[in-house]
């Protein structure tokens, strides 16, 4: 979180303490008394909302233009969920409830989580993405006691939203958490946390910047590092499960990573560097 970064526009950052405080303004500024954080902090998302509400309801709209590359996506985070469910639920009778975060035109829910859950809500603040995903998803009159269905539609920014309590087996978050300043970040998922039910557990899919970080002036987002985001899920108290690379985008693309997140601290935990080590002798630490 130290290093350096910059922004989309060639400008460069000694580190993202110095970014936050040019883009929501003083220090820390979680300060919702003082009128000029408050100010600043509404000019920032405004601006990325704006972007999305001129972005066609699409999957080239929610995707930048890269539409294609949603079959390799889809199956990268089958590959990255399936093992995981049958660890943390195992084979029995649960009925299982995913939270789509940032959910754009239901993308993810349909492609993914509506194939692996029995019920999906969504939370995505720009109206005519929901609108778009409400329409292809909600359960017709005869479906409506179907075995997968999108449930429920909240048309609410991440930093804004509360979960209901202990309702989600998994909370997917997937290429929007970058909207969020650090600050609104940390408490998203402090927040979040609560709406897990037992032994369940948050995906992060987002892009990664190679070091430090990146900040896109169009959208107002950032692209973080491995790094960063590994700070801010140990500041948030979450414990890294397993994490996974997206394999097969394009190059030109950032490298998108897969984490698995827990409350608690993984008991047998491998560090998430994947099956190998679980056959090598572990070091016991204290
Ligand atoms: N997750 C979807 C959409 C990705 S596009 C998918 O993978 O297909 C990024 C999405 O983030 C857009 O739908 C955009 O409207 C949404 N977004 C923008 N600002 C947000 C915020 N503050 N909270 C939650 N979502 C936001």
């Amino acid at each position: 979180m130290d290093a350096a970064g910059l922004d989309t526009e060639g400008r460069d950052f000694t580190s993202a303490r110095e970014m936050w405080k040019e883009e929501l303004g003083v220090e820390d500024c979680g300060d919702e008394s003082n009128d000029a954080c408050r100010a600043k902090r509404c000019d920032w998302y405004q601006k990325g909302i704006a972007y999305w509400q001129g972005v066609e309801a699409s999957m080239d709209g929610v995707l930048g233009g890269y539409g294609h590359v949603n079959d390799t996506d889809v199956k990268g985070s089958e590959a990255f969920l399936k093992p995981l469910l049958l660890e943390r639920f195992g084979t029995g009778s649960r009925r299982l409830v995913a939270l789509d975060c940032g959910s754009g035109i239901g993308r993810v829910t349909k492609n993914l989580l509506l194939r692996h859950f029995n019920e999906v809500d969504l939370v995505e603040p720009v109206s005519h993405f929901l609108e778009a995903a409400r329409e292809k998803l909600a359960p017709e009159e005869d479906k409506k006691f179907s075995e997968q269905k999108a449930v429920n539609f909240y048309c609410v920014p991440l930093q804004e939203f509360m979960p209901q309590v202990g309702r989600y087996d998994v909370i997917w978050v997937q290429w929007c958490i970058g909207q969020l300043p650090d600050d609104d970040f940390l408490s998203f998922f402090k927040r979040a946390k609560v709406g897990l039910k037992p032994n369940g557990f948050f995906v992060v899919k987002e892009n990664t910047a190679r070091t430090g970080f990146v900040l896109d002036k169009e959208d107002n987002s950032i692209t973080r590092s491995d790094s960063y985001f590994k700070e801010l899920f140990k500041q948030c108290g979450l414990f890294l499960y397993r994490t996974k690379d997206q394999k097969g985008f394009p190059e030109e693309l950032f490298p998108v990573k897969m984490y698995a997140l827990v409350t608690d601290k993984p008991k047998s935990s491998n560090g998430g560097k994947g099956k190998s080590r679980q056959h090598k002798p572990g070091i016991i630490k204290s």
